[in-house]
């Protein structure tokens, strides 16, 4: 049944974070219709109507959908030492983004693998809305033109006419995003600065262990910069499944990263409307306004107060239609 066939229906919440200023509301309800976010106003004021569906939120605390900004579907497993084949890494790749949409993620944008082009074209309700960038263009001194096993494709560009060609020739796969590798190292200038003074510092593993903590303090620090001059934060973990860093709830712990730094709404709205802003996607989704998309999480606490409550997302929505397991023990005949 297509989205726009849906029956209406109104959601109910004990609390809802609307995602446009990070503060919350109480007994709110949500009137959903065609997969949209048709009107939002107190629970009292919510008219009953016949023939939609209830799914009573009193007991949650109701945020948009979770969105990756940057992410790795990659098709990884503990002990892969080379890619498998490409069926193998889809079907893998495939689960990972089932386990991120389960997990309250329903929108990710994928900087870089050869599966997650393939998936976004699987549209439907099972996996969470993908933007996909394929393929990444680097110089050819770039930071992606990594040893063997190559995990995906990086194409090198010689000056403006060979990046304008390979640009043109991505476009022309599909993509969403064209992903550029500009620097020349995985960190930042100010973060290789701090690792190679922490470095000099100290010998062997202490030093590796050195150059990471000054890493993670100057990484800090520029976050807390970057907030005081107004910056707003889109969350990417950079996550590429596997063994290392599993997709899944676990993605929401970037959200409690930046909630060291920031204050707890800025740190949610990373995830949520300052992330569908980084994707361009300001007008459907971000934040649950009528119009909006209808993709949204419920969570039993208050994630202001604790911001590893989105790591136990218990209820997910995405357009419209409830995805979570447990969403079955919510709806209601109205
Ligand atoms: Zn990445």
């Amino acid at each position: 049944m297509a989205v726009a066939d849906a029956a209406p229906l109104t959601l109910r919440a004990g609390w809802l974070i609307d995602g446009v200023d990070g503060s919350a509301v109480p007994n709110a309800a949500l009137r959903i219709e065609g997969g949209r976010v048709a009107a939002c106003t107190p629970a009292d004021a919510m008219p009953r109507e016949r023939g939609g569906q209830l799914i009573d939120l009193s007991d949650f605390w109701v945020l948009p959908g979770l969105i990756d900004a940057h992410l790795h579907l990659w098709g990884l497993a503990a002990g892969d030492t080379a890619p498998p084949n490409m069926e193998v890494r889809l079907e893998r790749a495939r689960r990972q983004a089932r386990a991120l949409l389960l997990a309250g993620f329903t929108t990710v944008r994928d900087l870089g693998s050869p599966a997650a082009p393939l998936l976004r074209g699987e549209r439907g309700p099972s996996l969470p809305r993908i933007l996909a960038a394929g393929a990444g263009l680097t110089g050819a001194r770039g930071p992606w033109l990594l040893p063997q096993p190559a995990w995906w494709e990086a194409r090198v560009i010689r000056g403006p006419a060979s990046a304008r060609r390979e640009a043109q020739r991505l476009c022309g796969e599909g993509v969403d995003v064209v992903k550029i590798g500009a620097s020349t190292g995985p960190r930042g200038h100010d973060d290789d600065r701090a690792a190679a003074r922490a470095q000099r510092r100290s010998r062997g593993h202490d030093a590796d262990r050195a150059a990471d903590r000054a890493v993670a303090r100057a990484q800090r620090r520029s976050l807390r910069l970057g907030a005081a001059a107004g910056v707003r934060y889109a969350a990417g973990t950079d996550s590429v499944g596997g063994a290392l860093t599993p997709h899944g709830p676990g993605n929401a712990l970037e959200v409690a990263l930046l909630g060291q730094e920031l204050p707890p709404a800025p740190a949610i709205l990373a995830a949520t409307r300052d992330a569908a802003r980084a994707l361009g996607l300001a007008d459907r989704l971000g934040t649950l306004e009528p119009g909006k998309l209808a993709d949204l999480i419920a969570v039993r606490r208050d994630p202001r107060r604790d911001l590893t409550e989105l790591q136990h997302v218990e209820f997910v929505m995405k357009h419209g239609q409830p995805i979570h397991p447990r969403a079955r023990l919510f709806p209601s005949p109205s």
